[in-house]
């Protein structure tokens, strides 16, 4: 693949900002600089959209996350090296990188440990008050900027950041090879544990949703089998389950990517006794929870937050060597100046990942 260095001086930093829920504008920002020598500045060729942009542009904020100031939105990128900082080794101008978007203190007893993303002084793009990556250039540590091989391409690049985040949950998980899934929704991050557990060497993948056409995709994605959840008791549902996959037991590993109630009241109920749930969707921040059923069964229960230390290296590793497809997520691609339309796209669930296409580039 031929690389092309680009004149940073004729790049537009155009940035699509949130001003506040539900208004956002296009506004030409000043470009950043390489503020360190171990920085690299990135023309960002493509980003796609997660759930957590959509909320922030309709809510305003996601939990304590309040959008005060105007943001830039976007988090999901990939793009090419413009100019690197004196002491950056291993890029250099021209690569093709997807870019981790979230920076921590390196200092706490948290990312000493080697568990970065628990790190309190995280600096996250598009998590207020930081600004995302849905602009024309971004400066970067070097070290957050992971170079695609050359049979990955740029599109497939903004997908690392979703499918990083499902091999955080899927390790969490802990998952064997033979071993059941049971994949709790499937929405992009569902899709991608399901494929990425299957990567794992998991033998039965089961996906389930309320909407059958994600549950179509899934099956030709990944999974081995697929339910569509039922309006019955999540006893009902978990019964149902064990049986559509034959796992009379209940299935070694339950992820839950979806964050409804009524799934993880079905999850707790599928996993099998001493199995392993973990939750990775995020919806209301209180539930009901079947704790007896987890005592009785002496389930683990794991929480599952953004992507850590080797994550993003396997997510771009899984995409080298075609065990996960990514591409098959991409239901369009749409020019910079769409990008409103694109997050109303996702918000009514018209698409499964579309990608906005960087201000420079052409689509
Ligand atoms: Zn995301
Ligand atoms: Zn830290």
């Amino acid at each position: 693949m031929a690389t092309q260095t680009v004149n940073k001086d004729a790049i537009s930093n155009l940035s699509f900002v949130l001003n506040k829920p539900g208004d956002v504008t296009f506004e030409e920002r000043p470009k950043p600089t390489i503020a360190d020598p171990n920085d690299v500045l990135v023309a960002v060729n493509y980003t796609g959209i997660c759930g957590s942009d959509v909320h922030y542009w309709v809510h305003g904020a996601i939990g304590d996350f309040v959008v005060k100031d105007p943001m830039v939105l976007g988090h999901e990128s990939a793009g090419t090296i413009v100019e690197v900082g004196s002491a950056v080794k291993h890029l250099k101008a021209g690569d093709r990188v997807a870019l981790e978007p979230g920076y921590p203190c390196r200092r706490c007893a948290f990312c000493r440990a080697g568990k970065y993303n628990l790190c309190p002084d995280m600096v996250f793009a598009a998590t207020p008050p930081y600004h995302g990556t849905l602009t024309g250039l971004w400066a970067a540590p070097a070290d957050f900027c992971y170079k695609l091989p050359d049979n990955v391409s740029l599109q497939e690049g903004a997908l690392i950041e979703p499918l990083a985040v499902a091999v955080h949950i899927v390790k969490q998980a802990q998952i064997l090879p033979g071993q059941s899934v049971v994949v709790l929704g499937a929405g992009p991050v569902g899709l991608l544990c399901a494929a990425v557990a299957k990567a794992y060497g998991a033998s039965k993948v089961v996906s389930v949703d309320i909407v059958q056409s994600k549950l179509d995709f899934a099956k030709s994605f990944c999974s081995t089998h697929t339910y569509v959840s039922q309006r019955i008791s999540p006893e009902e549902n978990a019964k149902a389950i064990k049986e559509l996959a034959d796992l009379p037991i209940g299935a070694d590993a339950v992820i839950d990517a979806s964050g409804a109630e009524p799934s993880i009241q079905a999850g707790i109920n599928v996993v099998r006794v001493g199995g392993t749930y973990v939750q990775g969707g995020m919806g209301k921040p209180d539930i009901t929870f079947p704790i007896l059923a987890m005592c009785i069964k002496e389930i683990t229960v794991r929480g599952s937050f953004r992507y850590g230390a080797g994550d993003y290296e396997l997510a771009v590793e899984l995409v080298r060597s075609g065990r996960v497809d990514v591409k098959k997520l991409i239901s369009s691609v749409v020019s910079f100046k769409q990008a409103e339309e694109a997050f109303q796209k996702v918000k009514t669930g018209q698409v499964i990942k579309i990608l906005i296409a960087g201000p420079n580039e052409k689509v």
